[in-house]
């Protein structure tokens, strides 16, 4: 499929599914390299991240503890300023190594807060893997450990991501359709 439309909105297709699975495998190794001796845990956000989250899982293909947090901050296409914890992390991560997996990462700040919760919580190291970054849309400090694929920071939907609770499953990663195009 070329295009899609989700509600008033058109998109076409930007990411195919196999250089998403590319950029996870690049991920995967370099994430297996870096808490080698380390008893890491691994935090899904959802609802985002649950097709990163497995595919990274399937890679890794090791014997980690795995959990998933959810955040909200976005309506409709654009974010929100507001973060707000939904489902907070249920383990606990004292003296842990925690390894977030993320969609996507815009203006940062929710990652910003996430990050600052665990340390604050005395996590031992907090590393980020993010599918996608928008270097271009970030507003603070942020440095993604590991980053799958960097974008301009047009609206994606797909493999994961929604446009108002829909598009989620689709396996390729679509971008907006500005209207007139
Ligand atoms: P940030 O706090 O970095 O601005 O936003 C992070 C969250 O906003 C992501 O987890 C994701 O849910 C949402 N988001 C940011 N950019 C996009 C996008 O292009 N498409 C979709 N569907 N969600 C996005």
């Amino acid at each position: 499929m070329n295009r899609i439309r989700l509600k008033d909105k058109e998109f076409e297709l930007f990411i195919p599914e196999s250089k998403i699975k590319e950029a996870i495998q690049g991920m995967a190794v370099r994430i297996k390299e870096d808490i080698k001796g380390t008893d890491p845990l691994f935090v899904g956000v959802l609802n985002g991240a649950f097709m990163f989250a497995a595919e990274l899982m399937k890679e890794l293909n090791g014997p980690y503890q795995l959990t998933f947090a959810r955040y909200s901050s976005y309506k409709g296409t654009s974010s929100s300023g507001e973060i707000n914890e939904i489902m907070p992390i249920q383990v606990p991560v004292e003296g842990r190594t925690v390894v977030l997996m993320e969609d996507i990462i815009d203006t940062g700040f929710t990652m910003e807060f996430v990050m600052n919760k665990l340390r604050n919580a005395g996590a031992a190291d907090v590393k980020l893997a993010t599918l996608l970054f928008k270097p271009e849309a970030l507003q603070c400090k942020l440095i993604p450990d590991y980053v799958g694929l960097s974008i301009p920071t047009d609206f994606i939907v797909g493999y994961g991501l929604d446009y108002d609770e829909l598009g989620r499953m689709y396996r390729d990663i679509y971008k907006i359709v500005e209207p007139g195009k």
